[in-house]
């Protein structure tokens, strides 16, 4: 009984530790194809990384090279030129031309100032109507240039909140700009204003419940793909198509937006239909 009772510990103990080497195998078969297949993820998101990273670079000398090529012959141009009409329109296009090099330059160190975390909220008691109604207003000229239909709404009177004017601005002048970059003539851009009820979420107001201000821009441009819209905010990220130059633009823009949306307790939403048009919230 003994012997039996032994050779059945023995035997049992002996399947138990098959059973075990054989669960261990597994799961270092597993664990394996994981390691490995996060690996080539992560390698593929790298490889994705510098790619972005090389098309920003090779955008934003680009962008760079365009209007200081416009400076460099307006300058030539300007110094043997001496009919005063012609001097001023040489002036105008080194103004215009050195003011889209400084926007620019600021986004690149907004950008920086984001990614230090020293970006901070500076904000005061403000009108928003008459806010965004002047951020609206700086952009009816290029619009009429551009042959597009800048519309403007907002409540009655006046509502009135703690923002941050810069911040706000720098928002607005990125929405504002997109929708008439990628809208063609004839085409339509309404900025509009509402308050709404803060569904789910609070007004960074002291005190007594404040509703949300609700803020659109909204175009007839041609739209983004379905596919891409998750994408957009992503930093140097830009929809790639036949019909914009893969050099125009830098795609810093919008993650500019997102960023400055969260900082300032908001949230940012896309909707597009391609050929339609696409409307920032
Ligand atoms: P940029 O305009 O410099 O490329 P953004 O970050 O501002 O960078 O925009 C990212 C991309 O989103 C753009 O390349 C463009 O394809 C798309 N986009 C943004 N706004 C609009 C719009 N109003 N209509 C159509 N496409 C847009």
């Amino acid at each position: 009984f003994l012997f039996l009772a032994v050779v059945t510990s023995v035997s049992l103990i002996l399947i138990y530790i098959r059973f075990r080497e054989k669960g261990l195998l597994a799961r270092s078969a597993w664990l394996e194809n994981t390691v490995r297949d996060k690996t080539a993820e992560l390698l593929k998101k790298r490889d994705e990384i510098d790619g972005m990273k090389t098309r920003f670079f090779t955008n934003i000398s680009h962008e760079f090279r365009t209007p200081l090529t416009l400076i460099n012959s307006a300058a030539d141009e300007l110094i043997d030129e001496n009919e005063p009409g012609k001097r001023a329109g040489r002036i105008s296009t080194i103004k215009r031309s050195s003011g889209r090099l400084l926007t620019l330059v600021n986004e690149l160190l907004d950008l920086a100032r984001m990614e230090s975390g020293t970006l901070v909220l500076k904000a005061e008691q403000v009108d928003i109507t008459s806010e965004i109604r002047l951020i609206w207003q700086n952009y009816i000229s290029d619009a009429d240039r551009r042959k597009i239909e800048l519309g403007f709404e907002s409540v009655p009177g006046t509502i009135s909140g703690w923002f941050d004017k810069e911040i706000i601005n720098k928002i607005m002048q990125n929405l504002i700009s997109n929708a008439l970059k990628f809208t063609p003539e004839n085409g339509k851009v309404q900025v509009s204003l509402a308050e709404e009820e803060c569904a789910g979420r609070r007004a960074q107001g002291a005190g007594e419940e404040k509703p949300c201000i609700k803020i659109e821009v909204s175009d007839t441009g041609k739209g983004i793909p379905q596919e891409e819209l998750p994408r957009i905010f992503e930093r140097f990220y830009r929809v790639r198509n036949s019909d914009t130059p893969e050099t125009e633009g830098t795609g810093i823009g919008l993650a500019i937006v997102d960023e400055l949306v969260k900082r300032h307790y908001g949230s940012v939403r896309v909707e597009s239909r391609l050929g339609e048009g696409t409307k920032f919230t």
